[in-house]
């Protein structure tokens, strides 16, 4: 852990969940006993955040999986920044793969969420990571310089920011990248930072790791020098596995 404050874990629902899951998942939740020295943050889906604002305990800080890009009105089926924070609602997924591929989010339009996420006080986690296609071609750096690149020239406060790798690769499908591979693309991160942003920003941003992040290579990725947390998808499905029994997977599963 390079980056300051705690180590912070995400929890992303994606597009999952039943009335019925959602309230074990939150009783499983409420029964685990958290570290207190890392942060938690939890992304249910929209129709699910009051849920589990209403009924979560504890250390656990919820996450909205998107928001508009801007003030909102008419935009049929969107969620604006200032309604989650009027909601309560402290922190947003931004730009994430699935989003970026299969909504065709761009670049400059991930910025502008961030830009205007950061403005009405939310905290955002901003999800940047290059495609198996873009790896074989050696286009890693590259790539992941542009989405910064984007979010950079929208704001210039990044107190508020968390960086996600998640190699698209690697999301879901149970190919991690190994922890120097994760190491090495989260250092270049750091020092893209240091060159473009300032050696201060480098220093305290924390830039966690997402991509089929399980029980036996949680520890091994938690170990590198620049990772700061991780972000995974959680199986609303296999809440169970989150029982108290099974502290140890708390912090690798949420
Ligand atoms: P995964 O998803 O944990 O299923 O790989 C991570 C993510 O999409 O954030």
């Amino acid at each position: 852990m390079k980056g300051s404050g705690k180590f912070l874990v995400g929890g992303n629902w994606k597009c999952n969940g039943t009335v019925d899951s959602v309230r074990k998942l939150v009783a499983d939740l409420n029964g685990a006993d958290v570290p207190s020295d890392i942060d938690i943050v939890v992304a249910p889906t929209f129709l699910h955040l009051g849920m589990a604002k209403d009924q979560l305990k504890g250390p656990y800080q919820l996450a909205a999986q998107n928001s508009w890009v801007g003030k909102g009105g008419a935009f049929t089926g969107e969620v604006s920044a200032e309604m989650l924070t009027d909601f309560g609602i402290p922190w947003v997924i931004l730009g994430h793969s699935e989003r970026r591929s299969l909504i065709d989010e761009s670049n400059e339009f991930v910025g502008e969420k961030t830009a205007y996420a950061l403005s009405q006080g939310l905290k955002v986690i901003a999800c940047i990571g290059e495609t198996l296609q873009q790896r074989e071609a050696n286009q890693v750096f590259e790539v992941l310089d542009a989405q910064l690149t984007a979010i950079a020239d929208t704001i210039a406060d990044w107190e508020n920011v968390v960086i996600a790798y998640e190699p698209v690769w690697a999301i879901g499908t149970g190919k991690v990248a190994s922890p120097e591979q994760a190491q090495a693309v989260h250092a270049h991160i750091r020092q893209w930072f240091e060159e473009k942003v300032t050696p201060e920003v480098a220093n305290s941003i924390r830039i966690i790791y997402g991509g089929s992040v399980n029980d036996s290579n949680a520890s091994n990725l938690a170990g590198q020098e620049d990772i700061d947390g991780f972000l995974l998808s959680l199986d609303i499905r296999s809440a169970a596995a989150l029982h108290p029994s099974h502290q140890d997977k708390i912090s690798s599963r949420l």
